[in-house]
């Protein structure tokens, strides 16, 4: 190696430099040599930084910064090498402090330079004065525990690199921006590096506009899956009457028809309607629900047209109403037929139209809303009783779905069990074992007159009653009922009804407990029947299932002949 080897190093003259800028007033620009310059006050670069650094992260900021440094450093190796062509390799390399300085970014202050450019040799130890990004960490509060004079250290790396012919890294090795006492850079060529691999990759553009693209679709693939477990009723049942019913709604989920939904209260309509809008093309829109019964009558235009500030007293302020929101997407009105006869006029008219006027407003705005209504009551019913429009009845019954009752699909019964156990044990963060076989058989056997709802209800009351890693009894879950020796069954009427429990698990039990015997059984059961058959051996031979002999055998044996009267 033909070491250069200066210390402290003398630069050369500075005047070729200065020469280059040029402030030209009438063109509003500085020009050093070929490139115009800008000059702009460090504190607004600061509060880039700072701005940077919180939106981005510091490891971002960092490349960032690194980078401008580094294309700083591309344009200045190349005027370096215009203005000196005939200069020494020193003096070429001296160019870059120099020109650092001139530029007010920082004062170079060489402590070791080693160059031999034949043998591709370089070492360089540096220390740098005045940083005008340590300057601006401070005046902006940035602490730091790594050094932040990353943009001139870029700039360093370009310039030599290009000066130089080869790849040369630089690396802060202290720096007064993290509390050091100095700013202190070495330079080697990068394979003297061992961890060069890992520095360079600040280099490497890393567009953070994919990951966020990236980001934004999983949120809205999540938030599809989301709405789709919420809409899970849809898939909760493999009843016949439930398919069917699905079936009949997957065949007009596309396109724009109505859609009105039948059935009783509780039985999922607004699921179904949920379901239908994301099978729907408008499955990228908003879904907007509507209960008309539970918004008084005289709000209830307000409530889905919007209202236009002053229309009433009250009215503040303008908002939009459910159809403007649902805009789009899809409209579910539940209890439709509560809707007061100028509300009905009116959506009428935003049916027929696709437009509409906010109350207290002469503006006509579009919109673009499929409406699925639904209603527990018989609508036609409500059309002759002139309580409901016909021609809104026509309007709105383009396509009637009936939706099951909770009894007529019993079979699917353990599913949304099943289903409300899991969503209640994640609310409420604590497992049941689920529910004990009589508790199970009491669910079977209801009538659920509030339908699904009502059963939601009632798991989620089992799940906050019972403790952790305990079977949900039927008592949690149907607390009005005395169990005890009883059991639950279904009337003739649909309701629920308590029975003696004759051969009920608790009455086998207490049998046990009393270690009475088989024999014991028999003579009590027998003469159980002959007291209610008023001794009468055939009648109490069919209470006990059996042939007449057959109890007078066991009569004769048990020697109570004589006391039973043969008849
Ligand atoms: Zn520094």
């Amino acid at each position: 190696m033909k070491p250069i080897k200066m210390a402290p190093v003398q630069a050369p003259a500075f005047r070729d430099l200065t020469e280059q800028i040029r402030f030209v007033e009438k063109e509003g620009k500085i020009w050093l040599g070929q490139q115009r310059m800008l000059l702009l006050q460090l504190s607004a670069l600061g509060a880039v930084r700072r701005e940077m650094i919180e939106s981005i992260g510091v490891e971002r900021a960092k490349g960032f910064f690194l980078r401008l440094g580094y294309t700083s450093g591309l344009k200045d190796a190349e005027l370096a090498r215009k203005l000196r062509p005939d200069a020494s390799a020193l003096d070429m390399f001296y160019t870059g402090p120099q020109l650092h300085s001139l530029k007010g970014m920082v004062k170079v202050r060489p402590l070791e330079i080693r160059i031999d450019q034949e043998a591709g040799q370089f070492y360089a130890d540096i220390e740098w004065e005045n940083s005008f990004e340590v300057e601006t960490s401070r005046a902006e509060g940035l602490h730091s525990d790594q050094p932040v004079c990353w943009t001139l250290l870029g700039y360093a790396i370009s310039f030599t690199s290009f000066f130089l012919g080869q790849q040369i890294l630089f690396k802060e090795v202290s720096c007064r921006g993290c509390g050091d006492a100095r700013c202190r850079i070495i330079g080697k060529p990068v394979d003297e590096w061992a961890d060069a691999e890992d520095f360079l990759r600040y280099f490497r553009n890393d567009p953070i506009i994919d990951e966020l693209h990236a980001l934004q679709a999983q949120v809205a693939n999540m938030r599809q899956r989301l709405q789709e477990q919420a809409g899970l009723f849809y898939g909760v049942g493999r009843s016949g009457v439930y398919r069917k019913t699905c079936n009949l709604i997957d065949k007009v989920a596309l396109g724009n028809a109505s859609v009105l939904l039948l059935g009783e209260t509780g039985v999922g309509k607004e699921v179904i309607a949920r379901s239908l809008h994301l099978r729907s093309e408008r499955a990228g829109g908003p879904f907007v629900a509507l209960n008309c019964a539970a918004i008084p009558p005289d709000l209830i235009e307000a409530e889905l047209f919007g209202v236009e500030k002053g229309a009433y007293t009250g009215a503040q302020q303008s908002r939009m109403g459910r159809f403007e929101r649902a805009n789009g997407g899809t409209l579910f009105l539940d209890e439709v037929v509560e809707l007061t006869s100028r509300a009905q006029a009116s959506l009428l008219r935003v049916l027929q139209e696709r437009e509409l006027e906010r109350v207290g407003d002469s503006q006509t705005r579009k919109v673009d809303v499929r409406v699925v209504a639904a209603t527990h009551e018989d609508l036609l019913k409500a059309v002759r009783e002139g309580r409901f429009r016909a021609d809104l009845y026509y309007r709105l019954n383009v396509y009637p779905v009936h939706i099951p009752a909770l009894r007529e699909r019993r079979e699917d019964i353990p599913l949304l069990i099943e289903h409300f156990l899991e969503k209640m044990h994640a609310s409420y963060q604590k497992k049941t074992l689920g529910l004990s076989d009589r508790a199970l058989d009491a669910c079977l056997g209801y009538d659920w007159p509030g339908n699904i709802r009502e059963l939601e209800n009632l798991i989620e009351r089992g799940v906050i009653i019972t403790e952790a890693n305990q079977s949900i009894e039927v008592e949690a879950l149907f607390p009005h009922l005395q169990t005890e020796l009883l059991s639950i069954g279904l009337a003739s009427d649909g309701c629920l009804v308590e029975q003696s429990a004759l051969a009920g698990d608790e009455c086998i039990e207490r049998l046990l407990d009393q270690r009475l015997g088989l024999d014991s059984i028999e003579e009590a059961l027998i003469r159980g029947a002959l007291r209610r058959s008023g001794q009468n051996v055939s009648e109490a031979a069919r209470l006990l299932g059996m042939t007449r002999p057959a109890l007078a055998y066991r009569l004769k044996k048990n020697g109570e002949v004589g006391s039973a009267g043969e008849q």
